[in-house]
Parts: C-alpha cells; sequence; structure tokens
C-alpha cells in the first residue's frame, strides 16, 4: 500500500510505528497509510529547520524571493498533478481542487513582493545627531497546523509569508489528506529552497501537542475547528508562542426583498454546496427577510437544489463530490436527524443518496431545511456538509442580529440593490469578512483572512500585511552618532526629545 512519509531535512524521513488511514472518498476503501509522528520524529525537523534558518534568513530577500518565482511556475506547471492528488483525498471536484491550489498561489505571488514588504521604517532627526529605525526579523522556526478542507491554500497561506519572511517553516496537515503538502515541499526544493527550510510531518494530536510544547518553535499557526483551535491557541501561549488559531464557522447570507433572486440562488447554489459545504467560507445558513421574500426564493431554490448533480470528484459534470470520510458522513447525516427532530422542515433530503457505480463512496445529497430557528443545536453548531439552513428574519434589524449574535463570526453575505442597507450591515455585523452581493468574500491574498468570535483565536489574520506580521518581529534601533562636542545632559533622567 502507498504510504505517506514524513519530509525532512529534504527528503522522505523517519521511521513510523503508527499509521493513519488515507481513504478513497469516491469508493470507500483505504487507498494509502501516513505515518503518525511523535516528538523524536519532530526534533530530527527542529534539529534541520535549526541548522538551515540563519543562513535562510540572511539570504537577501530578492533572493528568497527567486525562490518563490520559481516555486509559483513548479506549481502551475505541476497543477493537473497536483489537483488530481488533491481530489483523490479529498473528494472534492478537480476544478475545485486547481481553485484551492490556485487561491494559495496567490499568496506565494504576494510574497514574490517579500522585498518590498519587509522595508522597515526610518526616521532621521529624531533628536540631535539622532535617527531611529525598525527592522522585520524572522521568529526562527515556525509551525503550521492545517485542517483537511483546503489542502493547498491553507498550507501556503502559511508556508509562503512564513519562509519569504525568512523563517524555517515546519507543516503538519491533516491527517486526512496529506499528500499536497509533500509535494508542494518538493517543489520548494525544487525551485532552490535549502533543505531543511520547508519540511512536513504527519500525526494526530501527538505531534500538535510536541509542536506546541517545542521551545525551539516561535509561532504556530492553526486552522481547523474551534474547540481544537482553542486549545491550541492556550497551550501554544501559555508555552511563551505566538499562536494564531483560525476556527469553525456559520456563515449567513441575508437576502433583502429587493435582491436579484435568481442571482442569489445561483449564488447559494455554489456557496453552500460547492466542496460538498466543507468550507469554512460556505453559506450554509440563508436569512430571507421578509415572509414574501423567503416564499419566492424557497420556490426557486428547491428546483435548483434538485438539479444539482453529486458525482465523483474527476466528473468534469459534477458540482460537488463526496465528503471526506465515511464518520463525516455519519455526522453531517446525525446533523440532518438532530434538525428535523427539532423541529425543521426537511424539504430536501440528501440522506441515503446512492451514486451508481460507487454505492461505498461518502455521497451525501444536497439537503434544504425551512424554518430553522435560532434555538436549535443544528444552527447553533457547524454542520459543514451540503446542507441549507433557511432562517427567517422579519426586517434588516432582525436578519442583523442573527450573524451578529452567533458564537461564530467567520464570513456573511448580504444580497441587495439598495446601497444604504449594504453600507449599514457591513458596518454595524459583529462578523469578521463581508460580503456584499459576493457569497465567499474570502480576501485576496494581499488583504487578510481572519473570522470574529469563536471563529479565530489570536489577533493577526493569515497572509497579506497581517502574514508578515506574524511571521516577523520588529526590533527598533535607536543610534547617535556624536559630533565629539560634550552634550552636557543629565544622563540619570530619563531621555526625552526635548
Ligand atoms: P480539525 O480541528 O479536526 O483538525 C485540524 C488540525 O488539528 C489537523 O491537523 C488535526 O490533525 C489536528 N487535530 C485534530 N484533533 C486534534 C486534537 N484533539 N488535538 C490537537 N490537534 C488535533 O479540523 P478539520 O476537520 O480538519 O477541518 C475542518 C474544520 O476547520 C471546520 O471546523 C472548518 O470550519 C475549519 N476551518 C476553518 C478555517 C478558517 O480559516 N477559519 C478554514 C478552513 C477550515
Amino acid at each position: 500500500m502507498r504510504q505517506i512519509d514524513h519530509f525532512i531535512s529534504g527528503g522522505a524521513g523517519a521511521s513510523a510505528t503508527r499509521f493513519g488511514d488515507i481513504m478513497d472518498p469516491n469508493n470507500g476503501g483505504v487507498q494509502a497509510r501516513v505515518a503518525l509522528g511523535d516528538a523524536a520524529v519532530l526534533e530530527r525537523a527542529v534539529q534541520a529547520a535549526s541548522a538551515a534558518q540563519p543562513a535562510w534568513a540572511a539570504t537577501n530577500p530578492q533572493r528568497r524571493a527567486r525562490v518563490m518565482f520559481e516555486f509559483k511556475r513548479l506549481v502551475e506547471a505541476n497543477m493537473d498533478d497536483l489537483a488530481h492528488m488533491l481530489s483523490s483525498e479529498h473528494g472534492k471536484v478537480i476544478a475545485d481542487s486547481k481553485g484551492d491550489i490556485q487561491r494559495g498561489l496567490e499568496v506565494i505571488e504576494f510574497c514574490c513582493g517579500i522585498p518590498h514588504v519587509m522595508k522597515g521604517e526610518y526616521s532621521q532627526g529624531a533628536g540631535p545627531g539622532i535617527d531611529v529605525y525598525s527592522m522585520r526579523q524572522p521568529i526562527g522556526i515556525g509551525a503550521g497546523i492545517t485542517p483537511f478542507n483546503f489542502p493547498g491554500m491553507i498550507p501556503l497561506w502559511m508556508c509562503g509569508p512564513a519562509i519569504a519572511t525568512g523563517n524555517a517553516f515546519i507543516i503538519k496537515p491533516s491527517e486526512r489528506d496529506p499528500s499536497v503538502p509533500v509535494r508542494l515541499a518538493e517543489l520548494f526544493i525544487e525551485a532552490g529552497l535549502p533543505e531543511g527550510i520547508c519540511q512536513v510531518v504527519h500525526g494526530d494530536k501527538e505531534m500538535v501537542d510536541a509542536i506546541l510544547d517545542h521551545p525551539a518553535i516561535g509561532a504556530v499557526s492553526f486552522v481547523g475547528s474551534s474547540d481544537i483551535a482553542h486549545y491550541v491557541y492556550n497551550r501554544g501561549v501559555a508555552n511563551g508562542k505566538r499562536v494564531q488559531a483560525m476556527g469553525g464557522a456559520k456563515n449567513h447570507g441575508i437576502v433583502m426583498p429587493d435582491a436579484d433572486l435568481d442571482q442569489v440562488v445561483n449564488d447559494l447554489a455554489g456557496a453552500a454546496f460547492g466542496s460538498a459545504g466543507e468550507r469554512c467560507m460556505a453559506l450554509p445558513v440563508v436569512v430571507p427577510v421578509g415572509e414574501e421574500t423567503a416564499e419566492r426564493l424557497k420556490a426557486k431554490l428547491i428546483p435548483a437544489i434538485e438539479a444539482l448533480r453529486v458525482g465523483v470528484s474527476t466528473d468534469a459534470q459534477a458540482h460537488y463530490g463526496p465528503v471526506v470520510t465515511a464518520q463525516h458522513k455519519a455526522k453531517v447525516e446525525g446533523w440532518i436527524q438532530t434538525c428535523v427532530d427539532e423541529g425543521g422542515e426537511l424539504i430536501v433530503d440528501g440522506r441515503g443518496f446512492k451514486l451508481q457505480g460507487h454505492e461505498e463512496g461518502f455521497f451525501i445529497g444536497p439537503t434544504l431545511f425551512d424554518h430553522v430557528t435560532t434555538d436549535m443545536e443544528s444552527y447553533k453548531e457547524e454542520i459543514f456538509g451540503p446542507v441549507l439552513q433557511i432562517v427567517r428574519a422579519a426586517n434588516f434589524e432582525e436578519a442583523l442580529a442573527l450573524p451578529s449574535k452567533h458564537q461564530y463570526g467567520n464570513g456573511v453575505a448580504i444580497f441587495t440593490r439598495n446601497g444604504h442597507a449594504a453600507r449599514e450591515f457591513a458596518a454595524r455585523v459583529n462578523v469578521g469578512m463581508v460580503g456584499i452581493n459576493v457569497p465567499i468574500p474570502v480576501p485576496v491574498a494581499y488583504h487578510s483572512f481572519g473570522g470574529w468570535k469563536r471563529s479565530a483565536f489570536g489577533d493577526t489574520n493569515q497572509h497579506g500585511m497581517e502574514g508578515v506580521k506574524f511571521w516577523t518581529k520588529v526590533k527598533t534601533i535607536t543610534q547617535r552618532w556624536p559630533d565629539g562636542s560634550p552634550d552636557g545632559g543629565n544622563a540619570f533622567v530619563i531621555p526625552t526629545m526635548g
């Protein structure tokens, strides 16, 4: 059986005694196994990182940027292979896997400009003969812990800025689809990155804890579910590390009475069901404003949802593929039952969906609920599957309160033709990323990504200037070049600039 090993110091390394199964979501079998590492494996990676990092940090930023340019070229040249690899382990359709990698590559494009964005600040003549300047220096060794749902984009969110700014970076990908991050690390070496600067260690909680406890790792970036994010944040910070930990989501799409409903239905179908709903920026809740809007929307949504094509990830006509594992399928179907039990009106039921020829695959048909209310557990919690819940609101204020009061605050969208309503909504909603007639408002690479409330712990976002800040420390130098004449100041009084 194919085995996915750690990638340490430029090659497959370290023997393993524990392994995890990598499933084939299209067919239901085990397709490979991944080594599950421990503190000893991590130690080897940290040793290699410590040996390589000083010279990498001393490499001038333009040369570091050249590695990013070449890496981008190589990823583009290998896009088809990477997308097939990603789809075969995750289950998302090939076009969506290409999008997953492309969104990550856009962060690498930003990192090609690292010489410009790492320029420091300088104040000449801050006092007599005194200049002050500040510079950004790498943390040293950084680590990333990533979820299963974007095995291309999220590792690239982290390793791009971490490496470009001069750090050594160790990634611990999801043990459910770890092959793409390993391939990306190989391509970095091919692009000219020194060995030890981008490494991959695999594992579960044991490896995560080893990372959080290792004294040589100065910064940890995590993306995953909220309870684990909170745990990672607390343990990492308690150990004196810089930590950013992105968590789960339950994003709402507000539909105002004046919205273009055909466009909204098209947007919702993609945002709720694309990638089988396994996106932290999916729109699993739609909030029509007013009963009349709700009825019109429902009438258009039902046929659109029933027309969705569920297929294997290589089916170019499929709108979405299977979910990642049998356990995840059971969990999503469990939430559908919970919503039924809680009184949600089940309009389209995706349970029991079987794809001919792939009866053992982890497929779930699209599911639609109406009359979901805020007291239901299935509304409060993240389902992370192809399930859309309609929560009706009587007016704008009621609609605004729903995402604002929800425990998660990752993304939200409003659909309207009314600029004033959109502006008011964007200003007042208690959520980190807002779309105005944009269903999935994932910010472009040179802005930054981050939710609020239980969707993110820590105060720095991913990528853009926030990423540069996260992976660097600021050093500020105050220099004086006296002209030789005595300054006559009182050395016992705190110096001021007069
Ligand atoms: P997960 O929390 O199960 O796993 C994420 C990472 O944590 C993996 O690398 C995993 O090995 C590790 N992990 C799992 N259990 C652990 C434990 N007990 N202790 C320590 N580490 C542990 O998440 P997932 O199922 O892979 O991904 C889906 C989740 O990620 C969803 O909640 C989704 O909303 C969230 N997500 C959030 C964002 C964001 O930016 N906010 C982006 C993508 C996904």
